[in-house]
């Protein structure tokens, strides 16, 4: 919220070590986007967890975020969950 904030230039000017530190953060956070590549090895995983019920949006949010997406690795990750699914049947 406060991000947007100052993108929206609603921080005053003189606030600007603020404004540098917050587009910093926002950088990093840009920086942690899973490729795809990433997001495939950490889907075993991932499914793995979610099978057992844990919390993957908070164990591995960067993986929910992509599967929100990313269709293709949502897709696969569908296909997984499914397998996984059957098994436990
Ligand atoms: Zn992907």
């Amino acid at each position: 919220m406060t991000a947007m904030n100052v993108l929206r230039g609603s921080v005053a000017p003189d606030n600007r070590p603020l404004l540098r530190k917050l587009l910093g953060m926002l950088a990093i956070t840009a920086e942690r986007e899973l490729t795809c590549e990433e997001a495939a090895t950490l889907l075993d995983y991932y499914v793995d967890l979610e099978g057992r019920g844990e919390d993957v949006a908070r164990l591995l949010p960067e993986l929910a975020h992509h599967l929100r997406i990313c269709p293709e690795c949502e897709e696969e990750h569908a296909a997984l969950a499914a397998i996984v699914a059957g098994e436990l049947v």
